[in-house]
């Protein structure tokens, strides 16, 4: 049982499939939680909505019922001195701004429903030249496409607009807006880590860009955006005008994967973390520059504390099967039970047996962007057991982290020393030793994961000084963590990656 005086801080983790509210100590250590898993909309094939008011009362509920927990332990709900929060990125709600009524449902980051309008807009004078302000290139995953589908297919939205009460908001915004009490508070306000998603926003400036909204024909003076703000900041986000910590500030926001490598204190140039979740993120800090790439990697802000420091920005990659190819041995071939259960299966045999799965199931991502590949396992005989499967399996995510990271240090020119860890697959130690093994520099990872809620605690903390500044964070979440070391010597990893890059060069094409 803490003091009455220790203080601590809350995080809300808003996620594709559920709400969650932790409460941190200033170690970094979570001593309470709530979470709520909520609907998942598929209209159609290829769309994917979450209701608004879903998403607030999830929050809310999860607020309530972490403070609840927290008060049993002996701490009092005063304690907890902000509230910082972390959401799914890209996912796009849009709202009057005069009643702070949602006109749709959200559309979330995943929805493709937007594909043909997207191959229209590829098609614009400019559209490669895009990717230098923006950090993304075209596809149907920032918020922009989403925006626009809503302005051509739904009248409601097409009325606010043209009279000019549409407001726009990624989750981060909707959340603030929300919480604070809607458009009686009206603080409408989004951070560079989300606002970088919606291609709206100039890397360079950290502002919106007119030349963007332009080629988007926005009219700024039609639709209302959140002012973007500091990451990091006492004021801007207001505070909660509901729950049990009504008139706690709001003072941290970080997209989900910026929250992660905060949480990994990946503060300086050269330092990345791998979320290994269904799919697998990589965020490289590139430091106070954006690196536009040219191996296929997107540019995204990491963070901008604010208190008169530049901004960090990030590469980012990401794996499409990271996580779910270990659902697919359980779900569809039945070689194991549960997800965890692969390490054992695997380690039945010594290596791979000449076995290589290029798990493609839906194309491969970067930095490859082969949209024609399918799943392929290369080099069967009859020698072939279940464990080399197993083995191929877990292989491909980390042979496909390693081409993330061979692209990160060529666009960047650092060289990376130490990769950090989170994410569901990350409980398997073979994969984490194989990934050191691959990449020839050692894998860390944390004894506590929850990293990206850690990361919305941090930059709340900073904001109202818990924690005075980077420094004194050096300390938090390090306890018990494990690190691995290649055990291969180099020039076998590269021999082993010369082999996976090969059967990549051959998945390509099936799906045409
Ligand atoms: P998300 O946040 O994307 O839902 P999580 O970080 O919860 O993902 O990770 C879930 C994924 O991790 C699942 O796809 C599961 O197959 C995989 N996973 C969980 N535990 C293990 C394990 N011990 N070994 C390998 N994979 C695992």
């Amino acid at each position: 049982m803490g003091s009455n005086s220790e203080a601590f801080i809350g995080s809300i983790d808003q996620g594709t499939t559920s709400s969650r509210f932790l409460i941190f100590n200033k170690s970094g250590e979570p001593v309470a939680s709530h979470q709520l898993e909520f609907k998942q909309i598929y209209p159609h094939p290829g769309w994917h909505e979450h209701d608004p008011l879903e998403i607030i009362s999830s929050v809310e509920t999860c607020i309530d019922g972490a403070v609840k927990q927290f008060e049993t332990q002996g701490h009092n709900a005063n304690q907890i001195k902000a509230v910082g929060i972390t959401n799914q990125r890209e996912t796009t709600v849009l709202w009057n701004k005069e009643t702070g009524e949602p006109l749709y449902n959200a559309i979330v980051w995943t929805d493709t429903r937007h594909q043909n309008l997207v191959r229209k807009l590829k098609q614009r004078l400019g559209a490669d030249k895009l990717i230098d302000l923006a950090g993304v290139p075209l596809s149907t995953y920032p918020s922009v496409g989403k925006l626009l589908w809503l302005l051509e297919n739904e009248s409601k939205v097409k009325e606010a607009y043209d009279k000019g009460v549409l407001a726009f908001g990624t989750i981060d915004a909707w959340l603030v807006y929300k919480l604070n009490g809607g458009p009686k508070k009206n603080v409408f306000v989004s951070d560079p880590s989300n606002a970088s998603r919606t291609m709206f926003m100039n890397l360079h400036t950290l502002d919106y860009d007119e030349s963007l909204l332009d080629f988007f024909r926005i009219d700024p003076a039609k639709i209302a955006l959140p002012k973007i703000v500091h990451s990091a900041d006492p004021e801007a986000y207001g505070s909660l005008g509901s729950t049990v910590l009504k008139g706690v500030p709001i003072t941290g926001c970080l997209g989900d994967q910026s929250a992660a490598l905060v949480g990994q204190k990946a503060f300086t140039p050269g330092l990345a973390k791998n979320t290994y979740g269904t799919g697998s993120f990589i965020l490289y800090n590139v430091g106070e520059k954006p690196v536009i790439s040219k191996s296929g990697l997107l540019t995204t802000v990491a963070f901008d504390f604010g208190k008169g420091t530049k901004a960090s920005y990030a590469l980012e990659g990401s794996i499409a099967v990271a996580g779910s190819s270990v659902k697919f041995l359980v779900d569809n071939l039945g070689l194991i039970e549960k997800s965890s259960e692969i390490s054992q299966l695997a380690e039945t045999v010594e290596d791979n047996g000449g076995v290589t799965f290029v798990t493609a199931f839906s194309g491969l991502f970067a930095p490859y962007w082969i949209d024609d590949a399918r799943g392929t396992i290369f080099g069967l005989t009859g020698y072939t057991k279940k464990g080399h499967i197993a083995r191929a399996t877990l292989e491909a995510t980390c042979f496909q982290t390693k081409a993330i990271l061979v692209a990160m240090e060529k666009d960047s020119g650092h060289k990376l020393s130490e990769l950090a860890v989170d994410g569901g697959m990350c409980n398997s130690d073979l994969t984490m030793q194989t990934q050191a093994d691959l990449i020839s520099i050692p894998v860390k990872r944390p004894q506590m994961r929850e990293t990206t809620a850690l990361g919305a605690a941090i930059a709340a903390g900073l904001a109202v000084g818990v924690w005075e500044g980077i420094e004194e964070l050096k300390t938090v979440n390090t306890e018990g963590s494990t690190s691995f070391s290649p055990k291969v010597s180099k020039e076998d990893a590269d021999k082993r990656f010369a082999q996976w890059e090969k059967a990549v060069q051959m998945s390509k094409g099936w799906a045409q």
